[in-house]
């Protein structure tokens, strides 16, 4: 069988399932269980695939696939700033949107920081940040057992010498810290979606991230009133707060920011134009 013609049996049988990206899957399960690159696929659609070629394999992640279990899951893992992060039904899978929040902190991070993390689930946000900073160190919180066994390992493999400038604590949110314990930036992903929205979500989501990941209470702010309110007590004063939203909640945030005193309040668009992070600094006075 040819390369091209392997593709679209996948992706047809994908975009059957009604798959949005079927296409994108299909390149992921070519070159994750085929070793069949999107290079291979522009240069060469017409050779044959290997005799090794593991046809059970294929057969079980598409079947998999067709049921709407995202393939992060299927997989065991996904890419989150050029970064493999285990993934599990225990914690949201890392996106690409919240890369934003990752870049925007990048910006203006220097040595020696001290950065915490609330809601860390995989703990993608601070383990990106920890490996690409120099000099810094890292607090990961989350009220999850088994999200924050995930974190650990993620850490173990993505960091190694650098492990050490990062440290996992189980509570709800603020409650894993010491009294007054102190960062120069805080970041977080917190749920945002409204209860009363979950049940729309795609099959993928709503059945497969974990409901604690992504309730946000009735109106998707309860998090963000709770974090904005207690970074007043854990941010240098000076200190950068840092929040992914929801696309069509920047003007709410905003205004809690406002609200609780913080300054310089701005919001940062994701690639695609929607507003994605929110960000706001406590005064010095
Ligand atoms: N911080 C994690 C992420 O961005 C988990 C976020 C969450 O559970 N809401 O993927």
């Amino acid at each position: 069988m040819k390369i091209s013609e392997l593709k679209k049996d996948i992706q047809t049988r994908l975009e059957n399932a009604g798959i949005p990206d079927a296409e994108s899957d299909t390149r992921i399960i070519l070159r994750e269980i085929a070793d069949i690159s999107l290079s291979d696929l522009f240069s060469d659609p017409d050779i044959e695939t290997d005799a090794s070629l593991d046809t059970v394999k294929i057969e079980e992640v598409v079947s998999l696939r067709e049921k709407r279990i995202p393939l992060q899951h299927i997989l065991g893992k996904t890419c989150f700033m050029g970064f493999d992060f285990e993934v599990s039904p225990d914690a949201l899978i890392p996106r690409p949107d919240t890369e934003i929040l990752v870049e925007e902190a990048l910006k203006d991070y220097h040595d020696g920081s001290k950065i915490l993390d609330l809601c860390t689930g995989t703990g993608c946000i601070i383990t990106s940040l920890i490996a690409l900073m120099n000099d810094c160190y890292g607090v990961g919180t989350d009220i999850s057992d088994a999200a924050l066994g995930l974190a650990g390992r993620n850490a173990d493999t993505i960091l190694e010498g650098k492990r050490d400038r990062l440290e996992f604590k189980q509570g709800d949110l603020y409650s894993a810290l010491g009294e007054g314990e102190k960062f120069d930036v805080i970041v977080s992903n917190p749920p945002y979606i409204r209860t009363a929205d979950i049940d729309t979500l795609m099959p993928e989501v709503k059945d497969h991230d974990p409901v604690l990941a992504l309730d946000g209470g009735a109106d998707g702010l309860a998090f963000y009133r709770r974090i904005i309110e207690g970074a007043k007590e854990h941010l240098v004063k000076g200190g950068d707060l840092l929040l992914e939203i929801g696309c069509d909640q920047a003007e709410d945030v905003m205004k809690i920011m406002e609200t609780n005193g913080y300054i310089e309040i701005n919001c940062i668009k994701d690639y695609a134009g929607n507003d994605r992070v929110v960000r706001g600094i406590l005064p010095l006075l």
